[in-house]
């Protein structure tokens, strides 16, 4: 499958014969080196409560720094890795980091993260997916509640009976369902009814100039209420200023994510994050009086 892959890759280098199919080739071609070697990592993005201002749990987010390359994009390399057939390796090897640090995280504070995971497109059409998590996770005490695996509705439209399939699976070992990137593509909420998922994120194009565009602002306010009719948890991604954070704890979202709360960082910095954060989250309590 994966021969297959670069085959065809090669073919198309061949005939287009331009820069950015080298680019992806050498990508593809480096990744197995990359995980062999450990080069790539996972860094984690804190995901706050609106209400008790409080680190809920992290989302976990892959970097790759090739030696010549420089930074390459997750979205770029997690594409080509499902188009070369590498992305369950991939998959298998993300699992396996998260865990590590985990278990780090809890022997040094004897508490539980919450932990939010992305899939691709592959990983929920794939069967091996909730096997795969029983073998990482074989030493964690069931249910693994404190997971939460990230989907995209593309990706389970691609095909709705298998990943239906595995997401069952998946809620069967007690870890939680999100939607990603709400609001792009072809979302429906009709589709989203009878998925079984618990939350959902809205994408960050919306939420990155909410202060200052009202079109944005009666589409998130019409997300978190639909949302809420239909019973989900309601995370915003982009919150990058403390009008945003303001706006979205009104109007009774749940959980905020964002550079104006803090970066993706590896594991070991997430520590003094939190001592930080606890320092400013006094000034981020909801106003006393609710208004609407
Ligand atoms: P995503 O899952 O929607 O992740 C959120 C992205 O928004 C992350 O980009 C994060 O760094 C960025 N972000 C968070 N807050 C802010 C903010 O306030 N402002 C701005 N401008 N950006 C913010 P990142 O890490 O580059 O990841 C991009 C995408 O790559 C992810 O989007 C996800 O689709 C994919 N990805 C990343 N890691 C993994 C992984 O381990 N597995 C899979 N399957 N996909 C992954
Ligand atoms: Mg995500
Ligand atoms: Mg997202
Ligand atoms: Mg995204």
């Amino acid at each position: 499958e994966r021969a297959r892959g670069l085959e065809q890759r090669t073919a198309r280098y061949e005939e287009g014969g331009d820069e950015h199919h080298l680019r992806e080739l050498r990508i593809i071609r480096d990744l197995q080196g990359a995980l062999d070697q450990q080069d790539l990592y996972m860094v984690y993005q804190p995901q706050v409560d609106f209400q008790s201002v409080r680190l809920t749990q992290v989302e976990a987010l892959l970097r790759w720094e090739h030696p010549e390359l420089g930074f390459i994009n997750p979205e770029d390399f997690i594409r080509l890795a499902e188009s070369s057939g590498q992305i369950h390796e991939l998959t298998a090897y993300i699992l396996r980091q998260i865990e590590q640090d985990m278990r780090d995280w809890y022997a040094e504070w004897g508490q539980r993260l919450g932990m939010s995971i992305n899939l691709s497109a592959l990983d929920l059409t794939h069967a091996g997916l909730p096997e795969l998590v029983d073998r990482v996770f074989a030493d964690w005490p069931r249910p693994l509640n404190q997971l939460v695996f990230e989907i995209t509705e593309s990706a389970v439209l691609t095909d709705v009976r298998t990943a239906t399939r595995t997401l069952e699976a998946l809620r069967k070992r007690g870890a939680r369902l999100s939607v990603d990137d709400f609001g792009t593509g072809y979302s429906s909420l009709a589709q989203l009814r009878r998925l079984p998922v618990q939350e959902l994120k809205i994408d960050k194009s919306f939420i990155l100039a909410l202060d200052s565009e009202p079109e944005d602002q009666l589409m998130v306010r019409s997300i978190i209420d639909m949302a809420h009719g239909l019973n989900l948890v309601v995370v915003a991604e982009g919150i990058e200023n403390e009008t945003t954070w303001q706006m979205l704890q009104d109007w009774h979202c749940e959980m905020a994510q964002g550079f104006y709360l803090g970066r993706p960082m590896p594991m070991r910095q997430l520590r003094s994050w939190h001592q930080n954060f606890q320092t400013r989250a006094a000034g981020l309590q909801p106003r006393s009086a609710s208004t609407d």
